[in-house]
């Protein structure tokens, strides 16, 4: 066992920090992890560059990281279903346990969720870290380490998807070739959507998307919303049933409302501005529903045997690759898009 916690300390903003800190030790509902895969996710990169995401302001220290898998170093006294050497992967959130939302199933709801990299709470980009043992997930020989971390946005996926009602013959558009709005595609897809149309502004993150199963990609970077949903309804045959949006952008929202077919549903991924202008009467009269989403809540096992079952392949999704020690060089590629960058993942081994 190494001895060193080498670890992404955001100390403020623009201020990135390889430090070296203490190997905690597990409670008796705890594992001690050997971290080995981080991704890095929008909200890391700004937090680096911003500082804050709305409310959440980084005050002090912070460890950066929160798509991650590792390896079980030790097991508190009390934990029976995870022993050392076991891969797993980490669902980030640890709620309450307590409050009505924790009692009842939605455990995102939780106002008391610590969350990993989400001021004031650490993060995992780091050699070792202690979570909760029952958010462990242990990742079958055949799924990477890799693989366990990608979990994580493939999490707001299934989330997003059910929370939308996709099913077989559905017709799905997607708004934003991102991360998110890629493993959305992939989630769509593995629950029987029969076409799927994804947007973006940018011609690569298109292109990937095809290779990943998208049946029709639209570059929205012209025109006006109401031209594009026609353009969408031209291409999928019909109106969609769904729309799933995962840019934030305030043109993207009102062509997801546009384009919906009446008596439809829009979900909400992307986080953008906190006040866009909509037509809200036109989603109105047609009945179009619109929900929010809020991280995940019991999809870990979900997105994990979608993966072991072959029935999604993340792999694509993972574009650059780098070491704990090169993180500055690794957020770097993450904030701008160089090469083509999707999925930046960290190797903390
Ligand atoms: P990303 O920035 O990598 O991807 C966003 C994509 O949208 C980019 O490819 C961009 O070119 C595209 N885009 C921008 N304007 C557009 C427009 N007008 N029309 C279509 N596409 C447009 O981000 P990501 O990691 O994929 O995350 C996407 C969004 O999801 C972010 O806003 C993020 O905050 C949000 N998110 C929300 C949750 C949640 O729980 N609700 C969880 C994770 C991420
Ligand atoms: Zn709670």
């Amino acid at each position: 066992m190494s001895s060193d916690n080498l670890s992404a300390v955001l100390y403020a903003k623009n201020d990135l920090r390889l430090e070296n800190r203490p190997i905690p030790e597990p409670g008796p509902n705890e594992v001690l992890l050997r971290m080995a895969q981080v991704g890095i996710c929008g909200s890391d990169v700004s937090y680096l560059t911003k500082g804050f995401i709305g409310d959440f302001v980084v005050k002090a220290p912070m460890v950066l990281g929160h798509e991650a898998a590792g390896v079980v170093a030790k097991c508190g006294a009390n934990v029976k279903h995870l022993k050392p050497g076991d891969r797993v992967a980490i669902e980030p959130g640890i709620p309450c346990r307590m409050c009505d939302f924790c009692k009842g199933g939605k455990y995102n709801l939780c106002p008391d969720v610590f969350f990993c990299a989400t001021p004031p709470d650490h993060g995992n980009l780091c050699r070792y870290y202690k979570h909760a043992a029952d958010f462990c997930y242990k990742l079958p020989d055949h799924v990477s380490l890799e693989e366990g971390a990608i979990l994580e946005p493939l999490s707001v996926g299934v989330h997003a998807c059910r929370r939308a009602g996709v099913t077989l013959g559905s017709k799905v558009l997607i708004c934003g070739a991102g991360p998110i709005g890629l493993v959305n595609l992939l989630t769509a897809k593995a629950m029987g959507a029969t076409s799927v149309c994804i947007t973006d502004i940018a011609e690569n993150r298109l292109q990937v998307a095809k290779e990943m199963g998208a049946d029709h990609t639209l570059l929205v970077s012209t025109g006006d919303a109401e031209a594009l949903a026609k353009e969408i309804k031209e291409l999928l045959g019909d109106m969609p049933d769904i729309t799933i949006e995962c840019s934030g952008a305030e043109p993207s929202i009102r062509l997801g409302i546009f384009a919906t077919k009446s008596g439809g549903m829009m979900v909400l991924v992307g986080l953008g501005p906190p006040e866009v202008k909509i037509p809200i009467v036109n989603a109105a009269v047609r009945e179009v529903d619109i929900r929010g989403i809020f991280r995940y809540a019991n999809c870990y096992p979900l997105a994990l045997d979608m993966i072991a079952s072959g029935k999604v392949n993340v792999k694509p999704l993972i574009t650059h690759r780098f070491k704990l020690e090169e993180s500055a060089k690794a957020f770097e590629t993450a904030r701008t898009g160089a090469g083509g960058a999707i999925k930046v993942m960290i190797s903390c081994e």
